[in-house]
């Protein structure tokens, strides 16, 4: 969580620039106060499983994260955390089953599939990749953000665009993609 925020932090222009070409220009400001504010929750009720960490950074982020990415990556974490009960210790093919849960229940929320233009186009790839390795999932999710260029958006705020909507990277499905380079780099 702490280089997801860093990572976060770091490309927050880069994300709002994607939003502002098919959304409303705030993906990155909207992901920069959550994940601050994740880290601050973190420093504070000190979290001792992998489980309570992913949730309590769930809950915050619903919290704290207007628009739609807050409640869907809010439910991602929540979902995954849960999916992996109170266990001290994770591998990485649990964590794969349980982030597949949490990818799911993204979907759910959202009445999303992948080829809608997503963050679900980079987190499906990433959940099913990370039954092989980190490394994949990383690779998976950046090439699920590379390939929502071609898209036409099917839900949330691009998808008002229509045809308009082709021709431009998905900020969420870019962010999917950061967050997944920041586990990949701490498990390397
Ligand atoms: P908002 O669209 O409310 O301004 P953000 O800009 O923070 O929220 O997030 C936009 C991103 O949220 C999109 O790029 C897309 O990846 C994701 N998104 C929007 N609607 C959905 C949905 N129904 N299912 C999955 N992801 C979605
Ligand atoms: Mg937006």
């Amino acid at each position: 969580m702490t280089a997801a925020a860093s990572a976060v932090e770091r490309e927050a222009d880069r994300l709002t620039e994607l939003d502002s070409a098919i959304g409303d220009a705030d993906h990155g400001a909207n992901l920069k106060r959550g994940f601050a504010a994740v880290t601050a929750v973190l420093e504070k009720e000190s979290p001792t499983t992998p489980g309570a960490v992913l949730t309590t950074a769930g809950r915050q982020l619903v919290s704290t994260v207007g628009g739609a990415s807050g409640p869907l990556y809010g439910t991602l974490l929540r979902r995954t955390g849960k999916a992996l009960g109170d266990a001290e210790r994770v591998s990485r093919a649990t964590l794969a089953e349980a982030l597949t849960a949490g990818v799911a229940a993204v979907a759910q929320l959202g009445g999303a599939q992948p080829g809608d233009k997503t963050m679900l186009d980079a987190l499906v790839p990433a959940a099913d990749a990370l039954a092989t390795s980190f490394a994949a999932a990383r690779e998976a999710a950046e090439a699920g953000a590379l390939a929502t260029v071609p898209m036409r958006a099917r839900k949330g705020r691009a998808s008002y665009l229509g045809e308009r909507s082709v021709g431009h990277q998905d900020p969420g499905a870019t962010s999917s993609a950061l967050l997944l380079a920041a586990l990949a780099e701490v498990t390397a």
